[in-house]
């Protein structure tokens, strides 16, 4: 079949099944229809570029010249992105197409999709479950079949956590393998985009076309571009598996564990060995991170004043009424409290007390995996300490929500890649393991991840 008639299967499904999700804020049909059609011109020349004629979609924080780029927001409700972000250019470059931008949590700030000014997300294994966020569009777009594959971004878990509650693959890659330039900025030293796919092989394929070097972002790094699909079927013989034993404390859902521990097993039954490891810092991953992650937030959402670009407040009376309302108006409330959070962190004669302490519990966090790293080649636990939870259950406690984070915030302290992949169910639901690997070490994450499913 031709891309044309993939693509239009697609946008059939999102058509008839997508307003029982609401996995997409804007569905591009003719972008999409006109980019098929091209690439079926470019597959009949024979020489087309590696993803040619495949749909995709992207998550809505990244920036589509002429298309609305709203971050999940109300603030960017009427934002028309003036140009690409790199990893989109990329992927038109390599001749996909897009069905279309995916749902979130308001400037991916959340852990279930019920902050998006779209409304929430529903989980595809059970509607009134969540799907996980801040990806949560993509990943139930992926899981209910209205895309193949979709971009998602990662600040504290936000791919990896939707992964595991949507019982999908998704990588996390190392700070700086991929540009962040077009990327709408929640946390900068945190924020770093990959994909969610059905599989790690989809992921290695997918990852070969976003990762480059990017001059328009400072914070990419120049490291020679790998393919990953190349070692998906090493052997693991040999390979060093480290568990840390603070990812099965208290707080862990016994059956999430059982189901963990049994994966975990099945490495042992592939050739690696198992080897139990300290990462004695954990405790404070999730109190470092939301002082970071805040506190650059604020910074980053400053820009959002109603002057050059997106809401504005009807009739403002001066400059202070028109940045006060506009902004009251245009955030939503969970976006308020972290702007809140950051900006106390950040204030005089705090910062010594929350944010620079804060920095310096990161640089713990990250030398306990540098430590581990010596003598493991992978980390394996949990991706989150529970499967998936209903609408509303977590809402009114931002602390419980907060902790279903824990086991993916410190990989973005380090800056270290992440992966999940499904390795069962608990009451029906999906349950996500998490797999850490070293410093660029993406490839071997997707080989130890292709050789489980
Ligand atoms: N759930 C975390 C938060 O709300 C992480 C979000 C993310 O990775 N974008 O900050």
């Amino acid at each position: 079949f031709s891309s044309s008639e993939l693509t239009q299967h697609f946008l059939d499904r999102i058509a008839a099944k997508d307003e029982r999700y609401n996995s997409y804020i804007s569905v591009t049909r003719d972008i999409a229809l006109a980019q098929a059609q091209a690439a079926d011109e470019r597959l009949a020349t024979g020489d087309a570029p590696p993803l040619c004629g495949v749909p995709i979609a992207h998550k809505d924080i990244f920036c589509t010249q002429g298309v609305r780029t709203s971050c999940g927001s109300k603030m960017l409700d009427n934002f028309i992105a003036p140009y690409d972000a790199t990893i989109v250019d990329n992927y038109q470059r390599a001749g996909a197409v897009m069905l279309g931008k995916t749902n979130m949590d308001e400037f991916a700030m959340g852990s279930s999709n019920e902050t998006s000014y779209y409304g929430p997300v529903k989980n595809p294994w059970n509607i009134n479950c969540v799907p996980g966020g801040s990806s949560g569009g993509s990943a139930a777009a992926v899981a209910a079949l209205l895309a193949p594959g979709a971009t998602a971004s990662d600040t504290g878990g936000s791919i990896r956590q939707p992964a595991a509650l949507c019982g999908l693959t998704g990588i996390k890659p190392t700070y700086g393998r991929v540009s962040r330039y077009g990327m709408i900025a929640f946390a900068s030293s945190l924020d770093q985009a990959g994909v969610l796919t059905r599989s790690a092989e989809d992921a290695a394929i997918m990852l070969n076309v976003m990762a480059s070097f990017d001059d328009k972002d400072s914070t990419c790094v120049d490291q020679p571009l790998e393919d990953y699909t190349a070692g998906l079927t090493d052997d693991l013989t040999g390979l060093t598996v480290g568990v840390p034993d603070e990812y099965f404390g208290e707080g862990l859902n016994p059956k999430t564990a059982e189901v963990v521990q049994a994966a975990i097993k099945t490495y042992e039954s592939l050739g690696a060995t198992i080897k139990p490891i300290s990462l004695p810092h954990t405790h404070l991953a999730v109190p470092a991170y939301y002082v970071i992650a805040p506190a650059e937030c604020s910074a980053n959402l400053s820009r959002f004043d109603g002057v050059r670009y997106g809401h504005r407040c009807e009739d403002p009376k001066d400059l202070a009424d028109m940045y006060k309302r506009s902004r009251g108006e245009g955030f939503g409330d969970e976006v308020k409290r972290r702007i809140l959070v950051g900006t106390y962190a950040l204030s005089a004669g705090y910062y010594d007390a929350y944010y620079n302490k804060a920095q310096q519990v990161r640089r713990l966090i990250k030398q306990d995996f540098v430590d581990a790293f010596a003598d493991v080649d992978v980390i394996l636990g949990p991706t989150s300490p529970n499967p998936t939870f209903e609408f509303g259950s977590k809402g009114d406690d931002p602390v419980a929500m907060y902790l279903e984070d824990i086991y993916t915030i410190a990989t973005n302290l380090a800056g270290l890649p992440g992966l999940s992949i499904p390795c069962g169910l608990v009451d029906g639901k999906p349950v996500g393991l998490q797999l850490i690997g070293n410093y660029f070490a993406e490839g071997k994450l997707l080989n130890v991840a292709h050789q489980f499913q």
